[in-house]
C-alpha cells in the first residue's frame, strides 16, 4: 500500500511540474505577444534626496497590461522574460522608453532615470552600444543615466565575464552611473565592492527597521551600510522608506537619498509629469501614497 501511495504522489508531481512547464511556456509566448502589442507600460517611482528634499531621480519599473482594467507586476514575469532571453528585447524596449520619457524630465527639473538591468543583457556583446544609441535617439545625456544591477549579477561577472565589466566600465567613463540593487541580500564577498565599477549602494528595504523586533540591532544594520557605502565613496539609497520615522533615522545616518511609499509611489509617465513639476513648487512633499 505504501509503494501504491509513493507511485501515486511520483506522478502527481511529475503531473504537476508538466503543468508548470506548460504554463511557463504558455507564458512566455504571452509575454512576446505583449510586447509586439504594446502592453508593456513604464511606471516612475521617485528618488528623494534627504539632505535638500528635491527629486533626484526616478526609477524605472515595467509593468504589464494584458487587458483593459488588469495589471500584471515584474515579479511574475520578469523571471520568465530572464529564463527565455526576451529580457534581452523587452528590457531594451525599457530602456529606451525611459529615456525617451527622461528627456524632458530632466532638461526641466534635472531628474535622472534609474533602469534596472538584468545579466543576460550585459552579456550581450553590443550592450553598450544599445545603451549609448538610447540615450541618443532621446537626447539623454548619460549623466543623466543610472543603470541598476544586482549583487548576484556582479559576483557571476567577476569571477567568470569580464564582458559585464567591459560594458559597465566604458558608460561609467561616458557619465553613466552604476547602482547595486537590493544590497545586502545577495551572497556575497566584499571584494567585489572594491573590484567593481559601481557609484551607488541601494539599501535593500528589509534592512530598514519597521517599529517591530530589535530596533538598536536593525539601526545598527543600516548605520552599518551607510557608512559602508560612504567609506568606499559611493551614495547610499535606502528602499522601501514607507514612515516618517525611517525618514528621520536615515536623515540622521547621513544616507543620501530614499525611495519607497512615503515619498511616492511608482505611477505612469504622464502622472510623473506632473509630480515634478509640483514638487518643484512644493518641496519634496509626500505624495501618491
Ligand atoms: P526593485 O528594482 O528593487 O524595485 C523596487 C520595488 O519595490 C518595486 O516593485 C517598487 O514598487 C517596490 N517598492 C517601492 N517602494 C516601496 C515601499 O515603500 N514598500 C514596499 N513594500 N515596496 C516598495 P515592482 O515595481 O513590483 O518591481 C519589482 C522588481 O522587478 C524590481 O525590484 C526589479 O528587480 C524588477 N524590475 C522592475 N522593472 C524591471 C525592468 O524593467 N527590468 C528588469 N530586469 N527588472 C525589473
Ligand atoms: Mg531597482
Ligand atoms: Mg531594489
Ligand atoms: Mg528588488
Amino acid at each position: 500500500e505504501a509503494k501504491a501511495a509513493g507511485r501515486d504522489r511520483a506522478v502527481t508531481y511529475d503531473a504537476g511540474l508538466r503543468e508548470r512547464q506548460l504554463e511557463r511556456t504558455e507564458l512566455i509566448e504571452r509575454l512576446r505577444d505583449a510586447l509586439t502589442a504594446g502592453q508593456f507600460s513604464v511606471y516612475y517611482q521617485p528618488i528623494v534626496s534627504l539632505g535638500a528634499g528635491g527629486f533626484d531621480a526616478v526609477e524605472a519599473l515595467v509593468r504589464w497590461f494584458p487587458a483593459p482594467g488588469e495589471v500584471i507586476g515584474p515579479d511574475r514575469f520578469i523571471p520568465a522574460a530572464e529564463d527565455s532571453g526576451l529580457i534581452v528585447a523587452l528590457g531594451e524596449w525599457v530602456l529606451r522608453q525611459a529615456c525617451r520619457d527622461a528627456a524632458g524630465w530632466h532638461r526641466q527639473h534635472g531628474t535622472a532615470v534609474t533602469v534596472n538591468v538584468s545579466p543576460r543583457q550585459l552579456m550581450e556583446p553590443d550592450y553598450a552600444m544599445t545603451v549609448r544609441r538610447a540615450l541618443r535617439d532621446a537626447g539623454l545625456p548619460p549623466t543623466a543615466l543610472i543603470l541598476e544591477i544586482t549583487e548576484g549579477m556582479l559576483v557571476g561577472a567577476a569571477n567568470q565575464d569580464d564582458r559585464t565589466i567591459a560594458h559597465l566600465s566604458a558608460l561609467r567613463r561616458e557619465g553613466v552611473r552604476v547602482a547595486v540593487d537590493d544590497f545586502g541580500t545577495g551572497y556575497s564577498s566584499l571584494a567585489y565592492l572594491r573590484d567593481l565599477p559601481i557609484d551607488i549602494l541601494k539599501i535593500d528595504r528589509s534592512f530598514l527597521p519597521d517599529g517591530a523586533g530589535p530596533a538598536d540591532r536593525q539601526v545598527s544594520f543600516v548605520r552599518t551600510i551607510v557608512d559602508l557605502a560612504h567609506n568606499l565613496g559611493l551614495a547610499a539609497v535606502a528602499e522601501g522608506v514607507e514612515t516618517p520615522a525611517q525618514v528621520d533615522l536615515l536623515r540622521g545616518l547621513g544616507c543620501d537619498k530614499g525611495q519607497g511609499f512615503h515619498f511616492g509611489r511608482p505611477v505612469g509617465a504622464a502622472e510623473t509629469t506632473e509630480v515634478l513639476a509640483a514638487s518643484r513648487t512644493a518641496g519634496a512633499v509626500p505624495i501618491g501614497a
